[in-house]
């Protein structure tokens, strides 16, 4: 059965690929390498020993998108990842984010009515719940939805309804919004991990570059916040649990097994961990002291947030299994590994 993954040589999407494979799903991989490299597709293939097809191309080009699915009459189901995710770069350049990231999944939808692609499996985030509410921690998929801090966030926000408004109208359309919480590490191989392009945004590649001595000092944003340390809480959850989950919705999918044609769930493990934490957790796994400093908070940033991810684990029958440990040390890996080569 075969699997259309657009972003696949991405850091989730390349994840995702392999766990696909592994489970017998052919897969072809659209991708238009704006933030990814094409030697991804040689470690997908050192991996799994299979190399997914691959096209290049820009799935926010109507007529491009359309094309291609004349051309693949045999896709049965597709996991879109590929969008730009860049937060402080979107708050910049909102026009781009919102014409690539919309103009992709609408062309999409548009293919899959018009040449009868039945399942969708959507990137989200968590993001669309903002700050929760003391009462809505865990946040589960009831807790309301904010207003989006950033253009990127709000994509998200729009594209969920983007893709319910089309399942209402096009028949026979099914779709799986999957609300990440913060995907860390990376796989055990240390062939695929996560590779920001210049100096990274996001908290895990920072501390493992700083503490490869790439970067200097890592600056915690924020140490006053009403936490058990000081600094900021997210949900953390391994990129190899995420994957699963990607191949536990397309299952669902294909095997008929969805309660509603438009179905949500939050992925995240459950637990809640500080900057702190995390650094706590490198030092130990990499036995790397790490060069930190605490500053001001970072605009924007939202204090504390965590998943109940009851929801996924009863209806999906997935649970995150790994711990904050192998999170930190499979990210530590893969950036020696990397570095390395
Ligand atoms: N963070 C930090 N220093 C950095 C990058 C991130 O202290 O250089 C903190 C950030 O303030 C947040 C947490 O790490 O509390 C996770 O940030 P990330 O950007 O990875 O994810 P997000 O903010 O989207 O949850």
């Amino acid at each position: 059965m075969k699997i259309l993954v657009t972003g696949g040589t991405g850091y989730i999407g390349s994840h995702t690929v392999v766990e696909l494979q592994k489970k017998g799903f052919d897969v072809i991989i659209v991708d238009a390498l704006f933030n990814s490299r094409i030697e991804v597709l040689d470690s997908i293939e050192k991996i799994t020993g299979i190399r997914p097809e691959f096209e290049s191309f820009d799935l926010a080009n109507q007529s491009l998108t359309d094309d291609f699915f004349a051309r693949h009459n045999d896709i049965k189901g597709i996991i879109h990842f590929a969008a730009h995710k860049a937060v402080g770069e979107s708050v910049e350049q909102p026009i781009k984010y919102y014409r690539n990231n919309l103009d992709s999944l609408m062309n999409i939808l548009e293919a899959m009515d018009k040449y009868k692609v039945p399942n969708l499996v959507f990137s989200s985030s968590c993001t669309v719940y903002g700050q929760p509410d003391a009462e809505h921690l865990p946040v589960s998929e009831t807790a309301p939805i904010k207003k989006a801090e950033s253009p990127y966030g709000n994509t998200k926000q729009i594209a969920e309804e983007i893709i319910f408004e089309s399942i209402n109208a096009y028949k026979g359309l099914n779709a799986i919004a999957l609300r990440y919480f913060n995907p860390v590490g990376a796989h055990d191989s240390a062939l695929i991990g996560e590779l920001p392009l210049g100096v990274p945004n996001n908290l895990m590649p920072y501390i493992t570059q700083t503490g490869y001595g790439i970067r200097e000092c890592l600056k915690v944003f924020g140490g006053d916040y009403p936490t058990h340390d000081g600094t900021a809480i997210r949900d953390y959850i391994h990129i190899m649990d995420l994957a699963k989950a990607h191949v536990v919705a397309v299952e669902r999918m294909v095997n008929e097994k969805m309660k509603k044609s438009f179905e949500i769930f939050n992925l995240g493990t459950g637990t809640g961990y500080s900057v702190l934490d995390v650094i706590k957790s490198f030092e130990k796994v990499s036995g790397v002291k790490l060069n930190y400093e605490i500053v001001g908070r970072r605009a924007g940033d939202i204090e504390k947030v965590w998943a109940d991810p009851t929801f996924s684990n009863n209806e999906l029958g997935w649970k995150a299994e790994r711990h904050l440990d192998e999170m930190t040390l499979s990210a530590w890996n893969w950036e020696k590994a990397y570095r390395s080569n």
